[in-house]
């Protein structure tokens, strides 16, 4: 219940990476046979990547993973634009691969506005084009969340930077793999991916780079990926990812009607308990995303008595678990701090089952009750203690 944080490599891409860590261990960048090899399967997976997202190969560039792609995409047009002007447009709920990279830049001499969402986590595009002015280098908003899994209009958002010449740079690592993606036909000028939301294995990504789009490199060194991206390819993991993505991409309409079809049927059980809430957009989400609030409880709690039944889920995003700190994500949705404590996101995969869902659905049931049974401010409490409002 957690494949937004990572998903199990397929056994049949794990099998086809192997080679090319045993036989075919060549370095692409050498003059031999053995290196023509790793180079045709890297030109081979360029091609994959390319195919899923509407792009041509020579525009894909392939990282070390949704990460390295975030600040690339950033830190490199903030740098070779610098020139142009200093001001860059997001949204209040990145993943913290952009928000972060955001305040580092801010610490740079640049400056960035973060555009407040709607209460489903939306972006008005109309909000991109009122905060673009002649200083605007670069517009990153998200293609979809990966708390509250809400789908952005972006073709929508790059149709407003384009009109304005600035650049668009979208993070659509939740989104590449489960939702249709066309780079041309959504305006978008710069996109990342990575492998391990779609099966692929970990530690890979790329970044796909638009036609026109100056930007500097991140790593600096040997002349790898045309002299954009130095460092010897991962090619196990570039094979990997591209089979991974050709897969996903193949079985994307089947997966996204199935998915779908637990998705509500897991939403519509969790909403059966009283004073339970949806996060996120009800219509325009990821197929696979569940994001709740109960109220009177602490989602801690929840994740604690989950695992404890063998079932793996989160509060908020992976990343921020470890910090108690309440979802930036859903403070911007404008839920109020106690309620943000008691949100629950469970993210369906490829392998889950319709007995999944419904042990999951009584699970968390029983949990809540249990916790409302304990928790100090249910709202019988409440009202017995004479000097609350
Ligand atoms: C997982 C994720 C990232 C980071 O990708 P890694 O490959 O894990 O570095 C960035 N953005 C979003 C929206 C993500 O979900």
């Amino acid at each position: 219940m957690d494949h937004a944080a990572t998903t199990a490599t397929r056994p049949e891409v794990a099998a086809a990476m192997v080679p090319y860590m045993t036989g075919h261990f060549g370095n692409p960048s050498s003059l031999y046979d053995l290196a023509r090899v790793s180079r045709e399967a890297v030109a081979a997976a360029r091609e994959q990547v390319a195919a899923a997202i509407g792009a041509e190969p020579k525009q894909i560039y392939f990282t070390s993973g949704g990460t390295e792609s975030d600040n690339w995409a950033l830190k490199g047009v903030a740098f070779a634009r610098k020139a142009k002007g200093n001001h860059i447009i997001t949204s209040a709920v990145e993943h913290h691969a952009i928000s972060h990279t955001c305040v580092w830049l801010e610490k740079q001499g640049f400056s960035v506005t973060y555009l407040p969402v709607d209460r489903y986590g939306m972006v008005d595009p109309a909000a991109v084009e009122a905060a673009i002015t002649p200083e605007t280098i670069l517009v990153s908003v998200m293609m979809a969340n990966n708390e509250i899994g809400t789908i952005m209009p972006v073709a929508e958002i790059g149709a407003v930077a384009r009109k304005h010449g600035v650049l668009f740079h979208t993070d659509a690592v939740q989104a590449v793999g489960h939702i249709p993606i066309d780079v041309r036909a959504q305006n978008i000028d710069l996109l990342s991916l990575s492998g391990h939301k779609f099966r692929g294995p970990k530690g890979t990504g790329a970044l796909y780079i638009g036609p026109g789009v100056r930007l500097d490199p991140l790593m600096h060194g040997g002349a790898q990926e045309r002299g954009r991206r130095a460092g010897t390819e991962n090619v196990p993991g570039i094979v990997g990812m591209g089979m991974a993505l050709e897969l996903a991409t193949a079985e994307m309409e089947e997966n996204t009607r199935r998915i779908t079809a637990l998705r509500d049927r897991l939403t519509a059980g969790l909403l059966s308990i009283p004073e339970t809430y949806l996060n996120g957009h009800p219509e325009r989400r990821l197929p696979n995303n569940v994001n709740v609030v109960f109220a009177y409880i602490e989602g801690e709690s929840i994740l604690l008595m989950l695992n404890r039944r063998g079932i793996a889920a989160s509060t908020g995003s992976a990343c921020s678990t470890t910090s108690l700190e309440p979802s930036h994500v859903l403070m911007a949705c404008g839920l109020p701090h106690e309620v943000v404590h008691g949100s629950l996101r469970l993210t369906l995969g490829e392998q889950t089952t319709e007995a999944d869902v419904d042990y999951v659905i009584s699970a968390v049931m029983e949990i809540v009750q249990r916790l409302r049974d304990m928790s100090p401010l249910t709202p019988a409490e409440l009202r017995s203690r004479p000097e609350s409002g």
